[in-house]
């Protein structure tokens, strides 16, 4: 092999080494690239699971809140909405009202301004909106909105109630107490005997009527702060004795005889006696004071296993059909000026409602003008045929 010949092998030998060693570079260098793309498909793939997990959390959460909300992007087109948003925004089933108020108030807040608004449709059922937006941003530039759409009937009502319920309030005191500042200011200049004896005698009803106005009042809030109260068995006999004991003064000083029958020993209630006593006893004091003096009121007391009823009977003035409805009530009176004459206070229907509600069960009436009224408060009974807790 000339020089030059053998120049030619080692260099061919040297680029196939080159070659060679070019390939397992490139080989390897792809790998390595392979394996690199393959980790970044797994992270994204991994990081695509979290997104998921993050959005099924966040859609949990946006199901969770209470309250209708709708999400949109920066068009203002929803995006999402959760299940209480949907009786208002669903294409069918929507209010147009909504929907309007809806578009324009995501529009005004992907134009970066919040907004409230709110709304009374008028039903039926009647209730009352509030929505209100906020925009979403990424820190530079708008990127939807959400609107929170809340019913608030139920809060407004309740606010209403109260409203009235401190303005009766007012007014029911205002009268005895004016009439105590007239009378008193009128006996303080009186020198007769005689009718300085009768206005002290008018003032001490005055004083009487404030007295069981705040006594209702501390009874009923009681009462409804009680709202679950502690159950034990109470013997129906034990209730119905101490109601009437309560009510036998007024009702004898106007020879008004309370019927009683004499309930089986072992019949119980379940529930809590305070209030239990409470109730029979405002119905007591309004069968005496609805009917003529000699009258006679009727108790009675039936159950089937489950519930007892106690019935209150009496023969007096009755109740119109039309205020049926309306008598439990808190200071609601057929007849007001009758209702004052005979010292009542509007509170002791709305204290039996309570009660029977608060122990589950309810309180019925059936009345005739000029015939009388029965008045049924049915209760859980208390234990079987067993032996009844007889002290307390
Ligand atoms: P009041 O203290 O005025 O009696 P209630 O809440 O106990 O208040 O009763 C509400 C109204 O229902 C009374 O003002 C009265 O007009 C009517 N009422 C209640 N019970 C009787 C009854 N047994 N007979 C006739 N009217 C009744």
């Amino acid at each position: 092999m000339s020089g030059a010949e053998v120049a030619m092998v080692a260099a061919t030998g040297v680029i196939v080494l080159l070659s060679v060693a070019w390939v397992l570079r490139t080989r390897r260098a792809a790998s390595a690239q392979v394996a690199r793309l393959e980790r970044a498909v797994d992270e994204a793939a991994g990081r695509r699971a979290a997104a998921s997990v993050v959005i099924q959390r966040l859609g949990a959460a946006l199901e969770a809140i209470p309250h209708g909300v709708v999400l949109c992007d920066e068009q203002a087109d929803i995006i999402h909405r959760n299940r209480h948003a949907e009786p208002f925004v669903a294409a069918r089933h929507g209010d147009v009202l909504v929907e309007r108020a809806l578009v324009e108030l995501m529009h005004t807040a992907v134009a970066g301004e919040a907004g409230v608004q709110q709304l009374d449709l008028y039903g039926p059922p009647r209730r009352t909106l509030t929505m209100s937006a906020s925009p979403i941003d990424d820190g530079e530039r708008s990127i939807g909105a959400v609107v929170v759409i809340e019913d608030v009937s139920e809060k407004r009502r309740l606010e209403a109630v109260r409203r009235d319920f401190v303005a009766n309030i007012s007014h029911e005191l205002k009268t005895p107490v004016g009439a105590l500042g007239l009378l008193a200011e009128t006996l303080a200049d009186e020198e007769d005997q005689a009718v300085a004896r009768r206005l002290a005698e008018r003032m001490q009803l005055e004083a009487t009527r404030v007295g069981r106005i705040i006594d209702d009042l501390l009874d009923l809030s009681r009462i409804e702060s009680e709202e679950a109260p502690i159950r034990e068995p109470v013997p129906v006999h034990r209730v119905l004795a101490e109601a009437v004991e309560r009510v036998r003064p007024t009702a004898e000083l106007r020879g008004i005889t309370i019927e009683v029958p004499e309930p089986s020993r072992r019949l119980a209630l379940n529930g809590e006696r305070r209030q239990l006593v409470s109730a029979l006893y405002n119905l007591l004091e309004n069968a005496v004071k609805y009917s003529d003096d000699g009258a006679t009121v009727e108790i009675s007391s039936a159950t089937d296993g489950s519930w007892v009823e106690l019935a209150v009977r009496d023969h007096g003035i009755g109740i119109p059909a039309r205020d049926l409805e309306r008598i439990f009530e808190r200071f609601y009176r057929v007849d007001r000026a009758r209702a004052r004459d005979t010292g009542g206070t509007g509170l002791g229907l709305a204290i039996v409602r309570h009660v029977a509600s608060n122990h589950g069960g309810d309180v019925r009436v059936d009345s005739h003008e000029g015939e009388g009224s029965t008045f049924t408060l049915r209760l859980p009974a208390g234990p079987g045929p067993v032996a009844v807790r007889e002290a307390g």
